[in-house]
């Protein structure tokens, strides 16, 4: 099926993209690596009036560490997979590029347009969350950050306000006390998440557990944090037991669907092994076994 007709413009600047953004209102939709905008707007799920195409802007490609590793808003998943960069600056982040679709869609499609796309099917808010990565977004009143779990909203749906853009995403960036991993249960490689989960650990001096992070993929309206289970694990020494009662907790946050990737009883299940086996390798990480 053909899309609906729309308008298209192509501006060169982030100022110009979000003049065009503020004037064009509910009217007006980003366009970046298109993988997800374009299908929805053939099936006509989407039909934007007028696409702000941002591939032509300057300066949004950027991959850099300062303080944070800084991930611009036109770096596609395939500039992440083996970046030295990203492999120094977040392990995680480095790891779980290759789990994102195929080759030809992660040549396209863009961190920030999956983050913003917010597809509790994606993967990356799941590794943002649990991270506590920051959007960086500019609009016409200037520019602002909002925390991940401010900016995940519900299904396919941001806190973007009208007329604003995201420029970047800042994620803290890991040390020597700090590991985490992404599982991803599919049904065949390319596919969309049966089952996510991403787990970050940071210990603190004393071997405690100082820093605790879960975010869950495909099972809710969007990707959840699983906040009672890294409530549970902050402050606590790291052991078996302790992981398991994690699991069990961030499985109870889960509310997935039975659908054609499983039933909803086996995708809960699957969060439960997945969380402990994450936090598992997240500490093995950091210990260096
Ligand atoms: C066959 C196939 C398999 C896939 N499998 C997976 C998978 O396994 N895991 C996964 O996570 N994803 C998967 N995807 C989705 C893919 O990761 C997309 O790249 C991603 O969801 C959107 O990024 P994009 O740059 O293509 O955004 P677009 O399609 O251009 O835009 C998506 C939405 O985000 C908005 N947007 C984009 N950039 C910005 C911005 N800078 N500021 C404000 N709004 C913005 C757009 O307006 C639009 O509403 C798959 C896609 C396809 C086609």
């Amino acid at each position: 099926m053909y899309p609906a007709p729309f308008h298209y413009s192509a501006p060169t600047t982030i100022d110009e993209a979000v003049t065009l953004l503020a004037s064009l209102g509910d009217e007006g939709r980003v366009l970046a690596g298109g993988q997800s905008l374009l299908p929805m707007m053939k099936l006509r799920l989407a039909a934007p009036a007028h696409l702000v195409d941002i591939n032509g802007v300057g300066g949004l490609s950027d991959i850099t560490v300062n303080g944070h590793l800084h991930i611009g808003a036109l770096v596609r998943h395939a500039d992440i997979v083996d970046n030295d960069i990203v492999s120094a600056a977040s392990p995680l982040v480095a790891a779980t590029a290759k789990w994102v679709a195929d080759p030809l869609v992660r040549n396209r499609g863009t961190v920030c347009g999956s983050i913003a796309h917010c597809d509790p099917e994606g993967d990356w808010n799941s590794v943002m969350l649990a991270v506590g990565a920051e959007v960086v977004a500019r609009g016409p009143d200037g520019e602002r950050t909002i925390p991940i779990g401010e900016f995940v909203v519900d299904f396919f749906t941001n806190s973007l306000r009208p007329g604003e853009m995201v420029t970047a995403v800042r994620v803290p960036t890991a040390d020597a006390h700090t590991g985490g991993s992404y599982l991803k249960l599919e049904r065949k490689i390319g596919d969309y998440a049966t089952v996510g989960v991403a787990t970050h650990l940071r210990l603190g001096e004393d071997g405690r557990i100082a820093q605790a992070g879960i975010g869950l993929t495909s099972v809710g309206s969007k990707n959840i944090k699983a906040t009672d289970a890294e409530a549970g694990l902050v402050g606590n020494e790291p052991s078996a037991e302790l992981f398991a009662a994690a699991a069990a907790t961030a499985a109870a946050a889960a509310d997935p669907v039975s659908d054609i990737r499983g039933p909803a009883d086996y995708k809960r299940s699957v969060v439960q092994s997945y969380v402990a086996r994450g936090l598992t390798e997240a500490l093995n990480q950091i210990r260096g076994n």
